[in-house]
Formats: C-alpha cells, sequence, structure tokens
C-alpha cells in the first residue's frame, strides 16, 4: 500500500477550511492534530445514540456506553503493547498523568533528599509537578543538559545520576525541537542505579511506534488530542506492581470498593484512579482515532514524515537569515526556527493573514528557550496529511514575511 496524502486529507473534514480567503495550511499539529470525520462520527453516534453514564447503570444505553469506553482501554493496551489493560489509566491528558503519578508515586515513595532527574528538553508539564513535589518533600530536581543541535548529552545524564536518584522523567520526543531522546538507554541506565523512569510520550506517538514493555517503561503518559483524538482525555500507563502500590490521586464515585464514615476501600485497577465520572464521549471516539491510525500503511507515513521533515528543512535554509532551531540526529517532523530581526510573533501573525497555521513562542518550554538563548521560536508540526505544496506555501509566506518587515 503507498502512502496516499490527498486520500488521507479528504478524511480530516476541517482541512478544507478557508482561512483569510486561502485554504487553510494547518502546520501546528504539534500543538494538536486535526481529527478524522470517524472521531466526529463516534462522538455524535455516542450523544445521540447511546448517551448514558457507565459502569454504574444496569439498562441498555449504560451497557452499551460501559462496553464501547473500555473497548478503548483494549485499544490503548494494544497500542502502546501493555500487558494488561489493568495498566491503563484513562486521565484528561499528558499533563494530568504527570499530576497523578508525582501526587501519587512521587508524593508515597520520595523522601527529603531523593532525586528526580529531568531533562532541557521538557515541556512545562514535566516540570512544574515535581517542582512542586520538591518542594514539598524536600527533594532536589536535576536537569540533563542539551548540546547545539538539540541532543541531551548522554554522559552529563550518566554524571548526574546516582543511587540518590530516584525517578527520571524525560520526554519521548521534543515538542519545541523535534528531538528523539534515546529512551531505552536512559531506562536501562536509570534502572541499573535503582530509579523508576516516566517517559512524556505527549509527541511521540501520534510519529513512533511505543512498546512500553519493550522500553521497559515505568509510567508512560500521552494525550489523545495529539493523536488525531478528542481533547480532555489521555493515558497514563503504570507497570501494575507499581499502580497497586501506589495510593489513589482523586477521591470520589467509581474508585472505591466501600466507603463508610470510618474507612473507604478502594476499587481494583485500573478505576482506583478514575474517579468521577469520565470524559465518555472522547474515551470512546478516541479509540475510532486509533482505529484510523491502524488502517495507515506504517512505513509508507514514515517515509512521508521524514520527506517532509527534510523538504521543509532544506527549503527553509534557503531563506536569507533563517537559522533553524534544533537539528538533534534522530528528529521527528518539527521544524522550529528564528529569522534574525524578526519576533516570531510578528512571523506568525503575517503567515496568518495567509492562512498558514504555525506555532509561535516558547511552546511551553520556556527553560529550555532560555538554555537556547532565544526568546522563543517559530515552529511548523507536521502531521500525515501534510503536503510538499503546503511546505512552499510556508515558504513563500515567510518571503512575504521578510518584505515586510525587514
Ligand atoms: N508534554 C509534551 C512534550 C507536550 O508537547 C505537551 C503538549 O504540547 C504536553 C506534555 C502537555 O500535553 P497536554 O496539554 O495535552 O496535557
Amino acid at each position: 500500500m503507498s502512502f496516499e496524502v490527498n486520500r488521507i486529507r479528504k478524511d480530516f473534514p476541517l482541512l478544507d477550511t478557508q482561512v483569510a480567503g486561502k485554504p487553510l495550511v494547518y502546520l501546528d499539529n504539534a500543538a494538536t492534530t486535526q481529527k478524522p470525520a470517524a472521531v466526529l462520527d463516534a462522538l455524535d453516534a455516542y450523544y445521540r445514540s447511546y448517551n448514558a453514564n457507565i459502569h454504574r447503570g444496569i439498562h441498555y444505553l449504560a451497557e452499551k456506553a460501559t462496553a464501547a469506553f473500555e473497548e478503548t482501554r483494549k485499544a490503548v493496551r494494544d497500542f502502546l503493547h501493555a500487558g494488561s489493560t489493568e495498566e491503563i489509566i484513562f486521565t484528561y491528558g499528558t499533563t494530568d498523568g504527570i499530576n497523578l503519578v508525582a501526587n501519587t508515586y512521587g508524593r508515597k515513595f520520595l523522601q527529603a533528599g531523593d532525586e528526580i532527574l529531568i531533562s532541557a528538553l521538557e515541556h512545562h508539564s514535566n516540570i512544574v509537578p515535581w517542582q512542586l513535589l520538591c518542594e514539598e518533600k524536600g527533594c532536589v530536581l536535576k536537569v540533563i543538559p542539551i548540546d547545539d543541535r538539540g541532543d541531551l548529552i548522554l554522559e552529563e545524564f550518566d554524571r548526574l545520576l546516582s543511587e540518590k536518584t530516584k525517578l527520571v522523567s524525560v520526554v519521548h520526543v521534543s515538542n519545541a525541537l523535534g528531538t528523539i531522546n534515546p529512551v531505552e538507554y536512559i531506562i536501562g541506565k536509570a534502572h541499573a542505579a535503582g530509579a523508576k523512569v516516566l517517559i512524556d510520550g505527549a509527541q511521540a506517538c501520534s510519529h513512533i511506534p511505543v512498546n512500553v514493555q519493550e522500553l521497559d517503561a515505568d509510567f508512560y503518559v500521552l494525550s489523545a488530542h495529539k493523536l488525531f483524538g478528542p481533547t480532555g482525555t489521555g493515558i497514563l500507563y503504570g507497570k501494575k506492581e507499581l499502580l497497586l502500590a501506589m495510593p489513589p490521586f482523586r477521591g470520589g464515585g467509581e474508585m472505591i470498593k466501600e466507603v463508610t464514615f470510618e474507612k473507604t476501600t478502594y476499587a481494583d485497577l485500573p478505576y482506583k484512579f478514575e474517579a468521577g465520572t469520565p470524559n465518555i464521549a472522547d474515551v470512546i471516539a478516541f479509540k475510532a482515532a486509533l482505529d484510523y491510525l491502524g488502517t495507515l500503511d506504517k512505513e509508507g507515513l514514515a517515509r512521508h514524515e521524514h520527506e517532509l521533515l527534510e523538504y521543509a528543512t532544506a527549503q527553509l535554509e534557503t531563506i536569507e537569515g533563517l537559522r533553524i532551531i534544533g537539528k538533534a540526529r534522530k528528529k521527528i517532523s518539527v521544524v522550529s526556527f528564528a529569522i534574525e530581526n524578526i519576533h516570531p510573533q510578528d512571523i506568525g501573525i503575517i503567515l496568518d493573514q495567509q492562512g498558514i497555521a504555525v506555532r509561535t513562542g516558547h511552546h511551553c518550554t520556556q527553560p529550555l528557550m532560555q538554555c537556547l538563548g532565544v526568546p522563543g521560536t517559530v515552529r511548523a508540526s507536521f502531521a500525515p496529511y501534510n503536503t510538499r505544496e503546503e511546505i512552499d506555501a510556508l515558504v513563500a509566506g515567510l518571503h512575504k514575511v521578510k518584505k515586510f518587515l525587514s
């Protein structure tokens, strides 16, 4: 099966949109991906034909909704190659998953003086929860630095890792630079030092296959909306023995076995971590996104995205004064750049007037921007439905930016 981008584009209704009288060129996929019609249909079908609360009712609608909800859990288990559905916890997204681990595993098992290792590439959501934990518990946050290309300096990681390190929490793929981190190496070394590892997979899952058992990740988090699914739902994968040892995060309905005024006993996995009515419709529609992804030719997709990355890099480099920021040895299809003497935000505004959507600013990675010595970047991030012609439009748009602002 060859990779047919034009056919794929037809599956995403929003791509037909016009912006400022021009065809939309959507290059902000690292912020969120567009949704295929199958996902929109799944949302619609739930609300139109079997809207009900789950796990509680015994009537037809409740059973149908519960079954569909649990089908997504199985689909995620298969997608991540997890050992069991007990290890798949529904969250509100990556941020929520990291906060869950910090507030449960972190609060229970980390002590004053213990060290948590993150990297310079982290999104704020993989920094701030650990800072909050460090403030509360007296732990110490240490940071693996990057080199000029945007690759982690692994010798520094080796040096920072010690018997004091209790947790390593690193991003699989950088949202700002596209760097693919060598997480197998990091996990192996961290485990040898006795530390647990959380991998932030928000950007990785839509670009590279993930097998949590092969990786031997202790925790792996992701957001459905970066994977062609709806907003407001995501996944925490955790190894069963760790999830069993962790206290619940939120208390309420659904996560209990028995409640008395004196004492509550908690539900079995995975429900112990799923208090309250979850985001039922979006979880159900997430399966439609995973099913959709499953229909795409994986090798063709990887080749297509790699070609987009190479083409965009080469074309952007022809623009005088443009500097690509982040040239890691292994990258997904994300290109960050700056243009001499022009603020990233101004570039974004003028591109928007041409129907081109990119992300500008710090990309929720302010400490990374400080390391790179830039206020922010312009980021073009590609998905399976993007084309070379859209990259040409971006390059033409940037020439206009220069003409207006230089
Ligand atoms: N981690 C990375 C690498 C991200 O790119 C993002 C979102 O951009 C997040 C975490 C946070 O994801 P969410 O806002 O869906 O919780």
